[in-house]
């Protein structure tokens, strides 16, 4: 790969600037001979009235911008690798879309700004480094470079690596914060629209879990249905199975959920039953468990956290425990006793056993000291259930 380091000034590199209100994107630069926003870059994320104007702060202190890389892909034209967000709003500033304050602390648009200051803006040199080479050896390297101090994450590097038509309308559907699909979506996924967190769960979910290999086989397709078609097919599952929504469902696996249950019949109405009740249940420590714990039948209630009982109690229980099963003979391990084996008499230890429910939670047992039997661990184990 070949580097060509040089300067460029602020007005040539902004020269017929375009930005898109609607994608949220820079487009072009340099009078239409740079694309700003390659397919495979991600999502303009500076417009939130700090990193948008601290990279005009710092130019008008005349402080350095950092690097910024261009990927020739012609004679004369370029799309940018690295800087994608500092062009952008340098470009969006200079068409007066967000202000700054000026050195007496008053709100100012470009326009607005004393003609000195306007003009030491537009003769900022940027340093650029041009590169050329082949595509992978770019992408390689593009991987390996973090962009102004935030890092791309997993999903941001998929994007640029399999960059192509099934990523840019992929992104269409799934990274676009107007898509007014997203509202309801929010209920079950967590993240950002634009960091790409919604793309990487419906790809996540579609490919059960082998995204780059999805990508890789439908990095040059022209259509989206299949990730369409299952994302929906969950989200529209999970909202019929449960009617009222928690917060605690969201960022759940709902693809893995999905994949397990989907085919299994629910009533919606006694499910909401169901959530309401594990959901006041103070024994239940764990509400995001409740979800799969109904799905499941209510067996696993290893899910649920339930309540645990404290040392207190445990070591209050083991010496009762302990001074009947001595005087009696026998262990202290109530199924041990019941036994016929070398630990029929077998004294453990407090810390060789485990505190166990008499009577399940499951069957309304209640994690108080009444309830309360210590088992050796192999016994606790064995029974399981809690
Ligand atoms: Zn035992």
């Amino acid at each position: 790969m070949e580097t060509f380091l040089k300067q460029i000034a602020v007005s040539d590199l902004c020269k017929g600037f375009v930005y898109n209100e609607l994608e949220g994107k820079g487009l072009f630069g340099l009078d239409g001979r740079l694309t700003i926003q390659p397919e495979y870059q991600r999502n303009y994320i500076y417009a939130d009235g700090k990193k948008d104007v601290a990279v005009i702060d710092s130019m008008m202190k005349g402080y350095p911008l950092g690097l910024i890389y261009f990927n020739k892909t012609g004679d004369d034209t370029y799309e940018v690798l690295d800087g994608q967000q500092r062009i952008t709003s340098i470009g969006r500033f200079l068409t007066n879309r967000f202000a700054v304050k000026d050195c007496n602390g008053m709100e100012q648009y470009f326009d607005g700004l004393n003609v000195e200051t306007q003009k030491r803006i537009l003769d900022t040199g940027l340093l650029v480094y041009e590169c050329s080479g082949t595509e992978t050896e770019i992408k390689e390297w593009f991987k390996t470079i973090n962009i102004a101090g935030v890092p791309l994450n997993n999903q941001e590097l998929l994007n640029a690596v399999y960059s192509g038509p099934f990523v840019t309308l992929a992104k269409q559907e799934f990274s676009n914060s107007r898509n007014s699909n997203v509202q309801k979506w929010s209920a079950y996924i967590n993240g950002a629209v634009n960091r790409q967190d919604y793309l990487e769960r419906a790809l996540d979910w579609v490919s059960r879990g082998n995204i780059s290999s999805y990508m890789s086989a439908h990095r040059q397709d022209l259509d989206i249905t299949e990730l369409k078609t299952y994302f929906n097919s969950v989200i529209d599952w999970v909202s019929a199975v449960f009617i009222d929504v928690e917060n605690e469902m969201r960022g759940l696996e709902w693809g893995r959920l999905y994949e397990r249950h989907h085919a299994t019949p629910y009533s919606p109405q006694k499910v909401s039953e169901r959530v309401n009740a594990l959901f006041s249940d103070p024994f239940v420590t764990n509400k995001r468990g409740v979800f799969e714990y109904i799905l499941g039948r209510e067996t696993d209630t290893k899910l649920l956290h339930i309540r645990v009982f404290d040392e207190p109690t445990k070591r209050t229980v083991y010496a009762r425990q302990t001074e009947k099963a001595k005087q009696e003979g026998v262990s202290n391990c109530p199924l041990c006793a019941a036994g016929d084996n070398a630990n029929k008499t077998k004294i453990w230890k407090l810390s060789e056993m485990d505190a166990d429910h008499v009577k399940a939670w499951s069957k309304d047992g209640a994690t108080s000291i009444e309830n309360c039997e210590m088992l050796c661990k192999t016994h606790n184990r064995a029974k399981g259930n809690a």
